[in-house]
Parts: structure tokens; C-alpha cells; sequence
């Protein structure tokens, strides 16, 4: 048994079941066991490799991306640059590189990173330390200073805590998860939930009994559109997930790169839920935000040049090092079960007057 087991075993056993969402946060983010505050579970030999890993190319071309959004925004001398979820810090580093070449916009950056875990902070203050930039670390959306922004999310939404519910006569139930003698277990919770409409899309109120529903909380979504409609910018959140609001499940633990069973060896496990574009696009209209996509990421980062990008690097490459570049473009482009072009999607909520984003255009 693992030390969080116990843990979430003495927590049931004083308080009764939990949520998922609940569950899910002790995993992740547990101050001495959680899984992102114990490791760095990133690369080939971690559980998963994300985009940024994947090739400099995703972050530099992001880096561009954010700043063409800048000059649109009438190029102001000081914007915050806030990320959330850093991982090790490469995605950052790979776009204050490609900002260079517009030594302006480099200039009026104040970089913002967002991140629980006290290992990954430290990961990413050694990543950027060769940078001349103002950099400060939070550990929520809301201790960032207000201003003008520009906002990125890679595989961040994925990992906040998710709730579920399950459709029965009587209305829908939360599910928990609940101590059944030897083993954590999901269970239902025996009075329907009141407040769940709000989350659920209309068209999806009359689901049949035995179907789940996936939501979480909309805070992060809400506060990122009203700082781009308050103060000007635009927030970049790219992840893997559905476009529209969907029933069925899609929690899921990720070790040594397979699945495995989210209930088995807590906080050693990555523990994730695909992310809802739907819900994400109802929360930034509600504020006023306009939503450009979600679009697949192979068809934004085609539309942000990427091919380019890639047979530049090529022109002075060795033989190898060419074909690892192919590799890494079809990875972060390409559909199918081992490409991530058309799983993951990207979506950007901005300022109404900001006109089209570069990525977006059909
Ligand atoms: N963006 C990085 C890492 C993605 S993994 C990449 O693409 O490689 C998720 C990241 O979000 C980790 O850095 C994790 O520690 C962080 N994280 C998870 N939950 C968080 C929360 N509630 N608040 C802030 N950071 C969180």
C-alpha cells in the first residue's frame, strides 16, 4: 500500500467517501506524497513525453505566436507572460528564445509561472536561470499581478481535479471514491446532486440512466477571460480533450507510459481526465472573452508554420538528427493512435477586439 493510500484510507474512514475531484487532488498535488510534488515525471524515461519534450519547436513557434497577439494588441511596453503548469520549464525557455527576433515585445515580458510543486518550481527556475527576465512563481491564477497578459496552458487542464456524476431515476449522483475492506473502490453517492445544471449542457440533461457526466470546476477558465476582457491579451490553452461537452468517462492513470487503473498505487500514478473545450468556451463567453477554436493541434501549429520551421532546422542537420526532426514534426502534427495532431486541440480565449489569431484562420 502506498503512503497516500493510508492516507486517503483514514480520511474515508473519518469523513465517509470522496469525490473524484477530491481524490484526484491528493494524487496530484498531496504536499508530501502527491504525484507531481514527489517527481518529474516527464521524458523517455518518465511516464509521459508532452509537446514542449517533444521538440523546440512547439514552444518557439508558440513564443512567435505570442508575439504576433502582442503587436495586435498595439505592441504595449509591459505584458505579463503567465503559464500555467510549467512542467520543467521548456516551453518557456523555447519561446523567450524565438521572442528574441522581436527584441520589443522580449523586452516588455514580465514572465509568471503558475505551479504547485515545489520540485517542478525548482526545475524551472534552473531551466530559465540564463535568462534576462523579470520571473516570479505562484502557486494560483489569483496571487498573479493584474495587467495586460498574454496566458499559455500545455497539459494543464487535464490535470485539474475532475468530478463525476451518474445519471439514475432519480437524478444525478456524484461518484465517489469510497474504502471497500481492503482496496479503494469507486461508489455512488446515495442523494442526487442539486447543483450540477449549470455544468450541463442542455442538450445533455435528458441522458439515460447509467450515464456519466464529467465536469470541473470552471475557476481558472473564469479568471484568465475576465483578465484578458479587464486588462487586454489573450490566453493559449492547448490539451487533449473533446470540443463539445460530451457523457462518458475519460478519467485514466498514465505510469511508464500505459494505462493503468486510476484507483491502483495513488500519487505514483499521473492521474488525468480529457478537457471539456466545450465547457471552457461557455465560461470565457460568459465573461464577455472571444473564443477562437478549439482547432487540432496539427492543423494550428501547420498554420503557425511548423513545417517551415522544421526544414529550416533540418538545412543544418546531420542525417540523424533530420530524421529525429521528421519524427518530432509527425508526433506533435499527425493524428492516429501515437499522434498527437488531432487528440489534442488548441483553444484561445482574447480581448473581443483583437480581431482573428494567428492559428485559427480556416
Ligand atoms: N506544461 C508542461 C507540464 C504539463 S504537466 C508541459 O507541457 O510539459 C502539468 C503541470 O501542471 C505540472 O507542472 C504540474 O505540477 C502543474 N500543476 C498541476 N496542477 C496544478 C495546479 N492546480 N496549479 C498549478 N500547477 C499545477
Amino acid at each position: 500500500m502506498t503512503s497516500l493510500e493510508a492516507e486517503i484510507g483514514a480520511i474515508i474512514a473519518r469523513e465517509g467517501p470522496i469525490s473524484i475531484a477530491r481524490y484526484m487532488e491528493l494524487c496530484l498535488g498531496h504536499p508530501a506524497h502527491g504525484y507531481y510534488t514527489t517527481r518529474d515525471p516527464f521524458g523517455a524515461r518518465g511516464d509521459f513525453v508532452t509537446a514542449p519534450e517533444i521538440s523546440q519547436m512547439f514552444g518557439e513557434l508558440i513564443g512567435l505566436w505570442a508575439a504576433t497577439v502582442w503587436q495586435k494588441m498595439d505592441a504595449p511596453g509591459a505584458v505579463h507572460l503567465v503559464e500555467l503548469g510549467p512542467g520543467r520549464g521548456t516551453l518557456m525557455a523555447d519561446a523567450l528564445r524565438a521572442a528574441t527576433i522581436v527584441p520589443a515585445f522580449r523586452a516588455a515580458l514580465h514572465v509568471h509561472l503558475v505551479e504547485t510543486s515545489p520540485l517542478l518550481r525548482q526545475r524551472q527556475r534552473d531551466t530559465l536561470a540564463s535568462f534576462d527576465v523579470p520571473l516570479a512563481w505562484y502557486r494560483d491564477l489569483a496571487d498573479v499581478p493584474q495587467g495586460t497578459a498574454l496566458f499559455m496552458a500545455n497539459e494543464f487542464f487535464d490535470a485539474l481535479p475532475v468530478h463525476q456524476a451518474v445519471k439514475a431515476p432519480d437524478g444525478w449522483h456524484e461518484r465517489m471514491v469510497a474504502w471497500d475492506g481492503d482496496r479503494l473502490a469507486f461508489a455512488v453517492h446515495p442523494a442526487p446532486l442539486s447543483d450540477l445544471a449549470p455544468a450541463l449542457p442542455h442538450e445533455l440533461q435528458a441522458a439515460p440512466s447509467g450515464a456519466l457526466f464529467e465536469w470541473r470546476s470552471d475557476a481558472v477558465a473564469r479568471e484568465m477571460s475576465r483578465r484578458v476582457v479587464r486588462a487586454g491579451g489573450a490566453a493559449l490553452i492547448i490539451d487533449y480533450g473533446h470540443a463539445e461537452s460530451a457523457l462518458g468517462e475519460t478519467l485514466q492513470a498514465v505510469s511508464g507510459h500505459g494505462f493503468a487503473d486510476p484507483l491502483e498505487r495513488p500519487g505514483e500514478l499521473d492521474v488525468t481526465a480529457h478537457v471539456d473545450f466545450g465547457a471552457l468556451a461557455r465560461v470565457a463567453l460568459s465573461e464577455g472573452a472571444r473564443v477562437h477554436g478549439p482547432v487540432p493541434q496539427g492543423w494550428f501549429l501547420h498554420r503557425l508554420g511548423i513545417a517551415e520551421r522544421a526544414a529550416k532546422l533540418k538545412s543544418g542537420a546531420t542525417a540523424a538528427q533530420a530524421e529525429a526532426i521528421d519524427a518530432a514534426l509527425a508526433r506533435l502534427t499527425q493524428g492516429g493512435r501515437t499522434g498527437m495532431g488531432e487528440l489534442f486541440k488548441v483553444m484561445a480565449f482574447a480581448h473581443p477586439a483583437l480581431g482573428d489569431l494567428p492559428g485559427f484562420d480556416r
